[in-house]
């Protein structure tokens, strides 16, 4: 049996705790599955008519990163119609961007009209609760909404409430509100999902092929970055039709696994609609998994924490009725849907172990909890004793607070709740699970950038920046297990993902360097030359050699659609540096 693909590298990682031999160098691989791993005997074994052969010389190559917590669609949507506010630390700053693209608009349409939206706005450029007061003032008329940073609420210009018709009495199940000022009138700042929903219903619509072209192209970068695959906590509309007509089109440049969210406080009948959602699936996306939101933020103050925060706030869930979510995770649970909760306060994540310790486990997959932001001692062993997965986003620590608590959420709940804050740590010291995400678009997408945040606990481009919560950082071998090893235990598929070894699924990342030889810096910039998705090769950097059957080398695998080939050679092109 032939092989339809050999990969020549200098070395291969799987990040195992115990490095294993560094003889291996070639992987044989046939109908996307990894078939042989070993030395020079394999090519003569496994190659003959039909068999694509690639060399990467110096190359190390790993099992595909996987993202374990992404918005892919949305995030997508969100940032390729809307402004970027990253790195504004002033109001005048913001406003400055705003209206720069009314002037760009003017400029090109020769109109004012029409809504300006945008996202990563730092709530810390505002003296206390944000208001979209001085929006008003610079931007008469103009619909404004601003998306803050955490992604959990929203700043509005007065043109927007009126479009909107808020008036600030509006009532929600689920612990969002429209922020009033002391004459009763909202003022513009937007609070939690239920909230955001009735502005976000009066966004300018975005047709679905420009809606897939954004996310088709933002996929496409991430493969670039190393990514073979992520998990969706969401399957926003209209995630199920973006990954369709991607798919009429050709492959997705990795896999999505989609779990989506069972809003706070719903119904069966909504529970049953999830479970309904489950049998969705095209080539690369499937939908697994159900998320819940069992608190806010803590920047919002609708964190659930066991002690209010200094303004008084952050201690209530999101679902009100807690017995609710408790029947819910059973529910699931029941049907062999592994839960994802979100889980920012210490209260939320006690109550979320509480619950699966009387539910049990979905057989075919762990439940997990997400964020964790900030634990206190005795929540550390549960995780481990109860199989519970940890998924973490450490640069939320990295690039949302500050060593010296100057920011929101530390000056929120106070130094010593920030002390233990993320702690990946201590969570892997207790035998946890942790597998690491970015929360993109609200965090960074590149793996490697958000892997090195995690050793260093400060942004990996910033070396001048004191590090957050230092005793938390992690090995370069801890780190990328987290993306790999981890995000496959936690998608009940640690015996088919997140390995290099026979049997494994083909899903394989080509690094230039071996990161574990790497200071934290230097994996940043570690060239990413190929990612390989069941077993089919998206080539980023410089060109592999081919050393044999050039004539096969670049046609179609059976089963392939031909513009798998045509996207491959584009990508190529673009990332040619
Ligand atoms: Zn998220």
């Amino acid at each position: 049996m032939n092989a339809d693909l050999i990969l020549h590298v200098a070395r291969i990682e799987n990040f195992d705790p115990a490095p294993g031999p560094a003889t291996d160098t070639v992987v044989a691989v046939r109908d996307g599955r990894i078939v042989a791993v070993g030395g020079d005997e394999i090519p003569s074994r496994w190659s003959g008519a039909g068999t694509e052969v690639l060399d990467f010389p110096g190359a190390t190559l790993t099992p595909g990163l996987t993202d374990a917590h992404a918005h892919p669609v949305w995030g997508a949507i969100e940032t390729g119609t809307g402004l970027d506010l990253d790195g504004l630390t002033t109001a005048d700053a913001v406003h400055a961007h705003i209206a720069a693209r009314l002037a760009d608009r003017h400029r090109t349409h020769g109109d004012h009209a029409g809504w300006v939206t945008g996202f990563n706005l730092d709530i810390n450029v505002f003296d206390g609760e944000p208001t979209g007061h001085r929006l008003g003032q610079h931007f008469p008329g103009v619909p404004v909404s601003l998306m803050t940073r955490d992604a959990h609420s929203l700043v509005v210009s007065p043109a927007v409430i009126d479009l909107v018709g808020l008036t600030g009495a509006e009532t929600f199940d689920d612990n969002s509100r429209v922020a009033t000022g002391p004459d009763g009138r909202p003022t513009g700042f937007i609070v939690e999902l239920q909230a955001m929903d009735l502005v976000f219903a009066h966004y300018p619509a975005v047709p679905l092929p420009v809606a897939a072209g954004h996310v088709a192209a933002r996929l496409r970068e991430f493969a670039a970055t190393g990514l073979t695959g992520l998990h969706a906590l969401d399957f926003t509309a209209p995630s199920e039709e973006v990954y369709r007509l991607i798919e009429a089109d050709g492959d997705l440049p990795l896999r999505v696994r989609c779990s989506p969210l069972v809003p706070a406080d719903s119904t069966r009948a909504v529970w049953e609609g999830v479970a309904a959602q489950q049998a969705l699936a095209g080539r690369r996306w499937h939908v697994a998994g159900a998320k819940f939101m069992l608190d806010g933020t803590a920047d919002n103050g609708s964190a659930w924490f066991e002690h209010p925060d200094l303004l008084g706030q952050n201690r209530r869930p999101l679902w009100t009725n807690v017995e609710g979510y408790r029947e819910a995770v059973r529910f699931f649970t029941e049907r062999d849907i592994p839960t994802a909760t979100h889980a920012i306060g210490d209260q939320a994540v006690r109550t979320a172990l509480d619950v699966i310790e009387e539910t049990g486990h979905a057989p075919s997959a762990p439940h997990r909890i997400e964020h964790l932001e900030s634990i206190p001692d005795d929540l550390l062993p549960r995780f481990a004793a109860l199989g519970v997965v940890a998924g973490l986003q450490p640069a939320h620590a990295t690039r949302m607070t500050s060593a010296d608590q100057s920011d929101n959420w530390s000056r929120r709940i106070g130094p010593q709740r920030v002390a233990h804050g993320w702690r990946t740590r201590d969570l892997l010291d207790h035998g946890a699970v942790v597998a690491l995400g970015s929360d993109w678009p609200i965090g960074v997408a590149d793996p490697r950038a958000g892997l090195a945040d995690a050793q260093l606990r400060r942004p990996v481009d910033e070396p001048d920046t004191a590090p957050v919560q230092p005793g938390q950082r992690i090995t370069a071998r801890e780190a990328y297990a987290g993306m790999t090893h981890a995000p496959a235990a936690a998608a009940g598929s640690a015996a088919t993902l997140g390995r290099i070894a026979p049997g494994y699924l083909a899903d394989l990342t080509v690094f230039a360097r071996n990161p574990l030889d790497l200071t934290p810096e230097q994996q940043a910039a570690n060239p990413v030359l190929a990612t390989v998705v069941d077993g089919s090769v998206l080539h980023h950097a410089t060109r592999p050699q081919r050393t044999s059957h050039p004539g096969h080398a670049t046609s179609p695998r059976p089963g392939t659609p031909p513009q798998q080939t045509a996207q491959s050679q584009r990508t190529t092109q673009e990332r040619t540096p």
